[in-house]
């Protein structure tokens, strides 16, 4: 059963026996609103989407878990970012609530982006505090609201949960340091060095992509954000992982358009997730 909240997000109820499994694509969506006005090219804002992350991970319902995604775009507002993360300079006044900038919002990708790629300004004008505030009240509350819901209906129902947060990265590093023009390992875990999930979890998939022939990097470069710091407490049996999955697998990364391999990195993620909806069952 499908459930939507249009332009904001939509949630696949399981279609099997539910399992405590939950799966999240905060970056896939492609509903650029109205009132975003970015002032960079439209192709370069899209280079932000996890484009078709949702799909790639689509079988999860027919496995017995719930998958959300947002339809509206990264770039406009970032739910893998904690509301403080704000960068003032964007603003036209200041915010009237503590902020902290983290690292990645001093380098133009905070819960706002600054900037669509490094040197290329996102807006040519400041953004009001109100704007601001719709974003936060109209995507990223509904967003959260949601993921919250779904985790806290499996939790109730089986006294544990697995939350997955699925994101894919450019094949080739673009930061600064070591990360410039490093490519990239096929999939990156990331339990923000072993905070947010059991290790035996990580291992397990790790161990699965392996398998099928793939490398795996853990927590590097990618340690998880804020959704899976929110929602992973292993010590309560809430379990969060991040999986972020190499675009060059599966995707032309100057169109985004799917490529020939497309098929074969869905038909194996769709696997992992069997052998991952396995793995929860033995658990509870
Ligand atoms: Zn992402």
């Amino acid at each position: 059963m499908r459930h939507e909240i249009p332009g904001v997000l939509y949630r696949i109820a399981p279609i099997s026996p539910p399992i405590p499994l939950v799966l999240d694509s905060p970056h896939s969506g492609t509903h650029y609103p109205a009132d975003f006005r970015h002032a960079a090219p439209l192709a370069l804002v899209r280079r932000a989407e996890d484009s078709h992350i949702d799909d790639i991970f689509g079988a999860a319902p027919e496995l017995g878990a719930t998958l959300i995604a947002a339809h509206f775009p990264r770039a406009y507002l970032d739910p893998n970012r904690a509301l403080s993360d704000i960068d003032p300079s964007l603003l036209d006044e200041p915010w009237p609530e503590p902020l902290a900038p983290g690292e990645k919002t001093k380098s133009g990708i905070g819960l706002i982006w600054r900037v669509a790629a490094p040197g290329v300004p996102m807006y040519d004008r400041k953004l009001s505090i109100a704007e601001t505030r719709s974003r936060i009240d109209r995507y990223w509350r509904p967003y959260h609201a949601e993921i919250e819901a779904a985790i806290e209906r499996a939790y109730g129902a089986h006294g544990a949960v697995w939350h997955i947060n699925c994101h894919s990265m450019k094949s080739v590093g673009d930061g600064r340091g070591k990360e410039k023009g490093r490519r990239r390992a096929d999939f990156v875990l990331g339990d923000r060095d072993g905070t947010t999930c059991d290790r035996g979890f990580t291992d397990f998939v790790a161990e699965r992509l392996r398998a099928k022939g793939y490398g795996v990097a853990v927590n590097d470069p990618y340690k998880g954000v804020e959704l899976v710091r929110l929602h992973g407490r292993p010590n309560e049996r809430r379990h969060s992982l991040q999986i972020e999955i190499n675009r060059g697998l599966y995707m032309d990364e100057d169109t985004a358009e799917r490529s020939a391999n497309y098929g074969r990195l869905r038909f194996d993620v769709s696997e992992l997730l069997r052998e991952v909806a396995e793995w929860v069952r033995g658990q509870v």
